[in-house]
């Protein structure tokens, strides 16, 4: 059992979009010397089982979705998860605090989800992002950081593509429509259950199947990219949320010469050490990607990996 955390922050404020679906804004008693994060890092936050202290504490890593310029408190984008691992899940315990209770969160950020620490924040390429639920909070924060520091920015060069089941559960729409109409952002949103909302005008499906055949030549028009661009020369492409997006997002791209940034994989893959990763990924779980220990799933994939790269060179 993990022993009792020492609350050092307080709920300043719970929007709930969904049943589910919650935006947090969390205040540290000592407000961190600010910059104190880079967009795309996470935090931990925890909180003791209050109803039953037998179970103790939990803590668990969440994306910042605030921008590091932002004032005030740190936003988060939670959902609750219908099926926790553990027997003490933290959303659980999340979902039934409100505005002024007290909970912990450690104001030191982690991770090296972010441009900077993966092609430089100079590369020129389309930066394409592609969420699935709360994996758009790295992205809001890169986003909302480019705004924070020139209002005007032109954000031309990133793509967000978000998917979700329906269309209320598109967090932050309005915020990213803004974005489109001001800065140029490109945002698509997809739902994969369409039947449920047939006012749904937008794109349909799981947000993965932007990459699937045909899909991908339209993607790479609506990028303004020209037919066969769509590839590692001009894109960089960043996925966040749990394993079946990401598997479902690199294996497609692995015929346009995409290589993942997770050593297992490239070896598996056979991808030569002087080519450098295209695709980088923040999991919210931990299934593996790809079992690479399995060649009856592996040799199709370095086939397909191998003839991406042919191309290119
Ligand atoms: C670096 C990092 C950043 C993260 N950032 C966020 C974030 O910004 N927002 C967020 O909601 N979660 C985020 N997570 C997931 C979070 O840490 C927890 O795993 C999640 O909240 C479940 O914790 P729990 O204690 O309630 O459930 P547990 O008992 O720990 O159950 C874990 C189960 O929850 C599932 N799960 C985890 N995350 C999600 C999710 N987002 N949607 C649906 N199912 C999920 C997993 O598949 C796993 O089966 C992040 C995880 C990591 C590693």
């Amino acid at each position: 059992m993990a022993k009792a955390l020492e609350y050092n922050a307080t709920l300043a404020e719970r929007i709930d979009l969904t049943d589910a679906l919650t935006i947090f804004r969390i205040k540290p008693d000592q407000d961190p010397v600010r910059p104190w994060f880079v967009p795309g890092q996470y935090c931990v936050i925890g909180a003791n089982n209050a109803e039953k202290p037998e179970l103790g504490s939990v803590r668990r890593s969440m994306s910042i979705a605030s921008a590091p310029e932002d004032e005030g408190p740190i936003e988060f984008y939670i959902r609750w998860v219908a099926k926790p691992e553990s027997e003490n899940p933290l959303t659980h315990l999340l979902w039934k605090i409100k505005a002024g209770d007290r909970l912990y969160m450690r104001p030191v950020a982690a991770g090296v989800f972010t441009v900077k620490d993966t092609i430089g924040l100079d590369d020129p390429r389309l930066r394409v992002m592609v969420a699935a639920g709360t994996g758009s909070a790295p992205f809001l924060s890169m986003l909302r950081s480019e705004i924070r520091k020139n209002p005007n920015v032109d954000l031309s060069k990133w793509v967000l593509l978000h998917g979700a089941s329906y269309p209320d559960d598109l967090g932050y729409r309005d915020e990213l429509a803004q974005m489109v109409e001001r800065n140029k952002l490109k945002y698509w949103g997809t739902v994969s259950r369409p039947k449920e909302a047939p006012h749904w005008k937008g794109d349909t499906g799981r947000v993965e199947s932007f990459f699937d055949g045909g899909r991908l030549d339209d993607l790479e028009k609506r990028c303004g990219l020209g037919g066969g661009d769509f590839n590692p020369k001009n894109v960089v492409i960043y996925i966040c949320g749990l394993t079946g997006t990401i598997t479902g997002t690199i294996t497609p791209l692995f015929d346009r010469g995409f290589v993942p940034d997770f050593k297992r994989i490239r070896e598996a893959l056979g991808v030569p050490a002087d080519i450098k990763d295209s695709v980088f990924y923040e999991q919210y779980d931990t299934e593996p990607v790809i079992n690479v220990k399995d060649p009856a799933v592996v040799e199709p994939l370095k086939a397909r990996m191998q003839a991406g790269l042919a191309k290119l060179s």
